[in-house]
């Protein structure tokens, strides 16, 4: 009799903590096994030294947030060598670059990038302002393509040499702040901080409370050197927060999670791909190992569970050597069956003769978009834009899917 009345006792007691775990595992953020699973502990990086390099009469500059330049010498009479490392390796080929040039009296120099542990890929742009930048195409490559060298002609005036239009951590913050202006956006939140304490913000975009609202999330920069990525977020959330019919009906039942910045350490040491702690961030959704990616998922999980919302769709912004959209294949099931099939196809038609690739992707990396199938069985996509898409065609195109979105998202 007493055995039974103890058994009974004990499952009264974890009878609730069943039911529980049952009915709200999505507000529990839980781990996840990939078949390609990624070791995400922490490894040692090489900082580069900042410091103003001076040979003849040519100056070069790394001390500025989202520089790299890891050496810069002489070579001969004319020609100049800009050394660019990355963080540690190995690493995606991805090699940024971002530095200050000028010289005591007008001059032309051929200037020479070295890249070590990989191949040229970003045409270089020149900027005196870091607003307007123009993109140099007529370069020389060496023989194994870790080298270009180009003519630059040069003054007193500093200009700056970047892999892609440099937007640092502060720039990116300035142009939250400017959206906190528009009535649909909150105020700035910060929801943790990376390995070097830099704040990870977000807002929120809607009207009224969150509670009762199906959410929308958007990444942007868990890698760096990707800013055409960056670029297409902005024109997305400027069409999002466009006080118009469509957004007025939309927010009645949406709301939008805007995290802009993943990686701000990265961005501002200048790095080609990790955080500070040397790994890829966009492979730590699994075991959430890294500051960045805790804060991020910790205050997605934490925020829907207390307005008692879901994420219906997560977007992930990013940058590749062209456009791709990887969506789900058709075997995953989300809340939103084969919205981003149908989402892209609808851009693709009002983008011709601009078509994007799409690649359905099975599941088996530790990356942002499993995670939000994952966790919530959301629908979810990795936005990719090409290293060279022209800046008309990047807005035009995010014009395009924010709005073809929130049409869709009202039919669904
Ligand atoms: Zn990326």
């Amino acid at each position: 009799m007493k055995k039974y009345s103890l058994i009974f006792r004990w499952v009264l007691l974890i009878f609730p903590v069943i039911l529980s775990s049952c009915s709200s595992s999505k507000y529990v953020r839980r781990e996840f096994t990939y078949t390609k699973s990624v070791d995400t502990h922490s490894k040692k990086i090489t900082f580069q030294t900042k410091k103003l390099y001076h040979t003849g009469h040519i100056y070069a500059d790394n001390q500025f947030d989202g520089a790299r330049l890891n050496d810069f010498k002489q070579l001969n009479d004319s020609t100049y060598q800009a050394l660019i490392e990355p963080e540690n390796s190995p690493i995606n080929p991805s090699p940024w670059y971002a530095f200050k040039v000028w010289s005591e009296r007008p001059d032309t120099i051929n200037l020479q990038l070295k890249y070590r542990h990989a191949k040229h890929r970003y045409d270089p742009k020149i900027s005196s302002d870091r607003k307007h930048w123009k993109t140099i195409s007529g370069y020389t490559y060496n023989v194994d393509s870790t080298a270009i060298t180009f003519k630059l002609p040069i003054n007193k005036e500093a200009q700056w040499v970047a892999a892609q239009p440099i937007i640092n951590s502060a720039d990116t913050k300035t142009w939250l702040d400017s959206l906190t202006g528009n009535p649909l956006v909150s105020p700035v939140k910060i929801v943790g901080k990376s390995v070097l304490g830099k704040p990870i913000y977000m807002v929120k975009i809607g009207t009224g409370e969150t509670k009762n609202k199906k959410i929308i999330v958007l990444l942007s920069r868990q890698h760096p050197p990707e800013v055409t990525g960056f670029m297409a977020l902005q024109a997305f959330v400027k069409q999002l927060i466009k006080p118009d019919s469509l957004t007025k009906a939309f927010y009645q039942n949406y709301e939008v999670w805007l995290f802009p910045l993943l990686n701000p350490d990265g961005v501002d040491l200048g790095h080609w791909r990790h955080n500070a702690n040397g790994i890829d961030l966009n492979r730590d959704w699994a075991f959430y190992r890294q500051p960045e990616i805790d804060a991020v998922t910790k205050f997605i999980v934490d925020e829907s569970k207390k307005y008692h919302v879901q994420p219906v769709l997560g977007i992930d912004f990013h940058s590749t050597f062209k456009d791709v959209y990887y969506i789900f294949d058709q075997s995953f099931q989300s809340k939103l069956p084969g919205f981003c099939e149908v989402w892209t196809t609808g851009i693709d038609r009002i983008m011709l003769p601009f078509k994007t690739k799409k690649s359905p992707y099975g599941m088996t990396q530790p990356i942002s978009k499993n995670w939000f199938y994952k966790q919530f069985k959301a629908e979810a996509m990795t936005y990719e834009v090409g290293d060279d898409t022209p800046q008309n065609i990047i807005e035009q195109k995010a014009r395009t899917a924010a709005v073809t979105m929130m049409d869709l998202l009202l039919k669904y």
